[in-house]
């Protein structure tokens, strides 16, 4: 049987509840699978730990699955499946868009699945998971009965488990540029040429924190995308807002969506980069009431966090700077390896730069339908700081 037998001490964090196991905790592997195939994990004086997905070949070479000796076949898959959608305020039927499964905190290693609509799309991320694909499109078929499945296997994370990079409906067919409903707005959403799976649904909550700040703000969204938080921003009764993305294409789904509502006379919306605006902005001494960062992650390992580290300070200091008294920012970083501390050390030097003085009125994370797993904290990943400039 395929075994993974534990270098002796590395049993702990499995035994906590973290899912992975890295290449160098494993000490002795008997009757190896093929990439992907579930294998019984032991300690290494032999107990039983669970199962888990194994891929040799990469870092995280094993996730867990099970603590149990259930078998782990269709039905097994089936009823995680179950189970995740009817926690963190998901349903069969409802919210119309959020984030269904999340990976290692639904206890699905490398799967995500998000509902857009009658529309689910699906990121397989592991070797492991890929073995199951069918398993697990019949599963959120019967489950969910959506319209059709598109797969967005086209993320840089497949090349690490040697797999292809691939997008298409992988059931169904039909429209992949769509409507949802978020509360009482219309967004614009592209499944197949959007960033992750079409929408930042991670940012729900924070768009509605947004909503509630705007009412009388002029409002500047750096790195808008589709228009999330400018949308919202005028839904809250902004007096103006305006939003500036790199991506003609997402400025152009944000304009839709900003028509959709009935919102384009208060929004506006620049194809530019956002550092080059944010310096112009200075220059030219234009005061905002609201600043919205929410830039892409700077760092995607721990290599290059200083250079990260240095773009945050930059974009928040200038922002900081813009504030009118009383102002507030809302900044967020999605970078993982940006650790709430860190993210918040870098808020204090850039406004001493600034000579700015805030309070902290708010520390959030990402949307509650992209739960955090405590025993991993890989799993937090998104912060959101609200700042109100004192004067
Ligand atoms: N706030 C958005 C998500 C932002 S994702 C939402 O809630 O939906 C990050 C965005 O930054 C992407 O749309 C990307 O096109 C844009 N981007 C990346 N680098 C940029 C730059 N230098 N200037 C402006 N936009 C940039």
């Amino acid at each position: 049987m395929f075994t993974l037998r534990l270098a002796s001490g590395k049993e702990a964090r499995v035994l906590a509840g973290h899912p992975w196991i890295y290449r160098n905790e494993i000490a002795r592997v008997e009757d190896e699978g093929e990439p992907g195939a579930i294998a019984h994990v032991r300690d290494g004086r032999g107990r039983f730990l669970g199962q888990a997905m194994v891929n040799l070949r990469s870092q995280i070479a094993g996730r867990m699955l099970t603590h149990g000796e259930e078998p782990t076949n269709a039905a097994f898959f089936e009823d995680r499946i179950r189970e995740a959608v009817a926690r963190c305020g998901r349903t069969l039927r409802g919210p119309d868009a959020c984030r269904l499964i999340f990976g290692e905190a639904d206890h699905l290693p490398g799967l995500i699945t998000d509902r857009y609509g009658d529309l689910l799309v699906v990121q397989i991320l592991t070797a492991g998971m890929e073995r199951v694909r069918e398993a697990i499109l019949s599963a959120l078929r019967e489950a969910i009965q959506p319209r059709a499945i598109y797969e967005r296997n086209d993320v840089s994370p497949r090349k690490l488990e040697g797999l292809e990079l691939r997008k298409g409906f992988a059931w169904g067919e039909g429209e992949t540029g769509l409507w949802i409903q978020e509360g009482d707005l219309s967004f614009f959403v592209e499944v197949a040429e959007g960033q992750k799976t079409g929408f930042f649904l991670d940012q729900r909550e924070n768009r509605q924190v947004v909503k509630g700040l705007a009412a009388g703000r002029d409002v500047l969204d750096c790195f808008c995308y589709s228009g999330g938080f400018t949308v919202s921003a005028a839904a809250g009764g902004a007096t103006s807002v305006m939003g500036i993305d790199l991506s003609a294409e997402a400025i152009a789904w944000a304009e839709r969506s900003a028509e959709q509502n009935g919102l384009s006379s208060r929004c506006t919306f620049s194809t530019a980069n956002a550092f080059d605006a944010l310096r112009a902005f200075d220059r030219e001494d234009r005061r905002f009431g609201l600043v919205i960062l929410d830039p892409p992650a700077f760092t995607k390992g721990k290599e290059a966090l200083e250079g990260a580290l240095r773009g945050y300070k930059e974009i928040n200091l200038r922002a900081m700077k813009l504030l009118a008294p009383g102002g507030i920012l809302v900044t967020c970083s999605c970078s993982y390896h940006v650790d709430p501390p860190m993210f918040l050390e870098m808020l204090r030097a850039a406004a001493a730069d600034a000579h700015r003085e805030f309070h902290l009125r708010e520390f959030r994370t990402q949307a509650g339908d992209h739960p955090i797993l405590l025993a991993a904290r890989e799993t937090q990943y998104l912060k959101c700081a609200i700042l109100e400039a004192l004067i």
